[in-house]
């Protein structure tokens, strides 16, 4: 990698596009610790790596959604050598909050919010110290399309968008860079693994995880803070960002809005 050299960790690395992210960022030569529970994939993987590129591969097992197992990653993230986190392990719910219980909100919440958010913080610390390191938090598209979906993972990805925002603008000058990439549907396990066709959606709408990664990774040298590989007009973004920011300077007063003045009896 031209900019980020040394040691990449990945979540959600056995499969999809954690996968992809590990195969290319070890042909640009970083070195890679990879985090997922299915340990036999992860080794498939990281020997046909460590064959064609020469990079040393170490693996974590670890179920994200466990204190303890998320513990084990911060300790590595703080040993000092990581140089980039990618933040990607992820689920999508069967269903929506009328069919999901207790049980299946906490699961998805701890590790599309939770976990990445713990090992953010644990990287930015360790980056900090060192003034130099780089963040990615995979979102999705859906943190800016609530209406499309079932609204808990959506707004988990809304989370990830939110903090990685904020990191941008707390980190970019200490030398750490953030960026959020927001997919679009990617022909993953993911679909199957939350009782979805992904073949169901009309042609054209879902991207090849090889081409979401590598643009995501042109966004990455570009320092974008946010990428979002299937917009083709950048300026529908560059448009919400300016309303939202313009909104800013109007969010906080002691005075009520005219427009929820009490109307006289
Ligand atoms: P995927 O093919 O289902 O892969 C998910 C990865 O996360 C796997 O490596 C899985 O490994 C790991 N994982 C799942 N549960 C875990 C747990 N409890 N602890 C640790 N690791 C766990 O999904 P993907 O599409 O590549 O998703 C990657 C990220 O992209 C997710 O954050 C997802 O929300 C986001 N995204 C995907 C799409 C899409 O359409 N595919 C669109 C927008 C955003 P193990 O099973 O081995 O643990």
């Amino acid at each position: 990698m031209s900019k980020t050299t040394g040691t990449a960790l990945i979540t959600g690395a056995s499969t999809g596009i954690g996968a992809v992210y590990a195969d290319r960022l070890a042909h640009r030569g970083l070195n890679l610790v990879l985090v997922a529970r299915d340990v036999a994939r992860m080794q498939t993987l990281a020997e046909r790596l460590r064959h064609e590129t020469g990079v040393a591969i170490e693996i974590i097992p670890a179920d994200l959604t466990s204190d303890a197992d998320v513990a084990k990653v911060e300790q590595r993230l703080a040993a000092g050598d990581i140089t980039l986190l990618v933040n990607n392990a992820g689920m999508s719910l069967d269903g929506s909050v009328l069919e999901n219980g207790p049980v299946e909100l906490a699961r998805i919440i701890a590790l599309n919010v939770t976990a990445p958010t713990r090992l953010a913080a644990a990287s930015a610390k360790a980056f900090v110290a060192k003034g130099e390191g780089a963040i990615v938090n995979i979102a999705s598209v859906l943190a800016l399309a609530p209406e499309m979906f079932d609204g808990v993972y959506s707004g988990t990805k809304a989370f990830l968008l939110n903090l990685s925002q904020a990191l941008s603008a707390q980190l970019s000058d200490k030398g750490v860079y953030t960026q959020a990439v927001l997919p679009g549907a990617t022909r993953t396990e993911i679909w199957e693994r939350s009782g979805k066709d992904v073949d169901a959606f009309p042609e054209g709408f879902v991207m090849d995880v090889d081409d979401l990664v590598d643009a995501a990774l042109v966004g990455f040298d570009r320092r974008e803070a946010v990428t979002i590989p299937p917009l083709a007009d950048e300026s529908q973004f560059t448009a919400m960002q300016q309303a939202r920011l313009a909104m800013g300077p109007n969010l906080s007063k002691s005075a009520v809005a005219d427009r929820y003045a009490k109307v006289a009896a």
